[in-house]
């Protein structure tokens, strides 16, 4: 017997099939093998962003679940998938480096923010006019080995088809059944394109574009994580990865002229010397993004043996292993759903 069938082997639907995996569950995850936002993202994890300087909500619950996820994977498939990395913030303008400032001055966000730093304390070929700060407990996910393994995890366990998941072949009346499955549970991970799911589709998604480039370049850079707005991710000491755009109008996955030209301005901008660079690989992703921001998680309203795990938006690496403990305990246990994520609270919008 089957406890779940997982549409979308993202790191949604991935993370969510290896929890219940850990809790003895039987998992069948289905997927189409197509390119997926997952495998696009840089995976950057940072606490604290945008101009105001912010941290992300939950972060202190949430960031320690998933260096935790993370490193028991790192065990299990022998092989490290999140690198820990100090972020160089470099301010744009006066008005970010009051709002540091602020920050600075408050407990809560001492353990992310380092010191500000003058301009004149500016490294290695970076251009710092407005000045910098060190922000901590920051990192990337390395997505695409991570999800190659889990993969191979899956198809070891016989857990895995590849499928185009067809909306018109589930069986809701007498029992569930989908093709020779009768699952208890179907958890629908499909990324950005559960916009076109019959029961979650009028869900507030807000799906965006993003665009990202890995170069090679001769130029001296720190060994850190840089953030101007964009992000520079430095792979080794003549690569690194560049993004990423946002762009909510052309939502589909071709890499653009104007996306690549957008990224490497502002580059330019804070390292005139990467000018000599070359382009080893250009991608574009769509991020399931939310009108709220928050993520999509729950049973559907009248069909309980359907379910959603989504909208993960550009946080994905930090929020899909806690989100996927809290899911996993409503699947399980029954245990109320935190609010924020809980679809629970767009139920009028669901035409059921
Ligand atoms: C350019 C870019 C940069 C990003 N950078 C970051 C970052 O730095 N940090 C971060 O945390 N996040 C980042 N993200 C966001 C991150 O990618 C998402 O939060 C996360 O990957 C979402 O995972 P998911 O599993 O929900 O969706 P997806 O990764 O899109 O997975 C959905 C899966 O479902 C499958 N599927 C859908 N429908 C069907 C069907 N009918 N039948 C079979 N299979 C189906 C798809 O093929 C896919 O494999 C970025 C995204 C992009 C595009």
């Amino acid at each position: 017997m089957i406890d779940f069938l997982i549409i979308g082997q993202g790191l949604a639907g991935s993370l969510l099939a290896w929890e219940l995996i850990q809790r003895g569950c039987k998992v069948v995850i289905v997927d189409n093998g197509q390119e997926n936002a997952s495998q696009v993202a840089a995976g950057l994890i940072n606490p604290v962003t945008g101009m105001r300087f912010v941290k992300s909500a939950d972060v202190d619950t949430l960031l320690p679940a998933a260096k935790h996820c993370y490193s028991q994977l790192a065990d299990f498939f022998q092989q490290a998938f999140y690198i820990e990395k100090p972020m160089l913030r470099i301010f744009r303008s006066g008005s970010e480096l009051i709002n540091a400032g602020k920050r600075l001055n408050t407990p809560d966000y001492q353990a992310y923010l380092g010191d500000i730093q003058p301009p004149s304390n500016a490294t290695d070929n970076l251009a710092t006019p407005f000045g910098f700060l060190e922000q901590r407990q920051t990192g990337y996910l390395l997505t695409r080995p991570l999800l190659s393994c889990l993969k191979a995890f899956f198809i070891a366990k016989d857990s895995y088809r590849q499928a185009d998941f067809d909306y018109r072949d589930v069986q809701l009346q007498p029992s569930l059944r989908w093709q020779d499955i009768s699952p208890k549970q179907i958890i629908f991970c499909e990324g950005h394109q559960a916009t076109q799911n019959p029961w979650f589709s009028y869900l507030p998604f807000q799906p965006v574009k993003g665009e990202i480039l890995t170069l090679e370049h001769q130029t001296q850079l720190p060994d850190k994580i840089l953030n101007y707005g964009n992000w520079l991710i430095p792979l080794n000491s003549h690569r690194i990865r560049i993004g990423a755009t946002f762009d909510r109008e052309n939502l589909n996955t071709q890499a653009t002229e104007q996306g690549k030209n957008d990224l490497l301005n502002a580059l330019n901008l804070i390292s005139p010397g990467l000018t000599q660079t070359t382009l080893i690989d250009h991608l574009a992703g769509i991020r399931p993004c939310t009108l709220d921001k928050q993520p999509l998680i729950g049973l559907h309203p009248q069909h309980n043996e359907i379910a959603i795990f989504n909208g993960f938006g550009a946080k994905g690496s930090l929020q899909i292993p806690k989100c996927s403990q809290y899911f996993a305990d409503v699947l399980l246990n029954g245990t109320p759903l935190p609010n924020t994520y809980n679809i629970q609270r767009h139920y009028e919008k669901l035409r059921y």
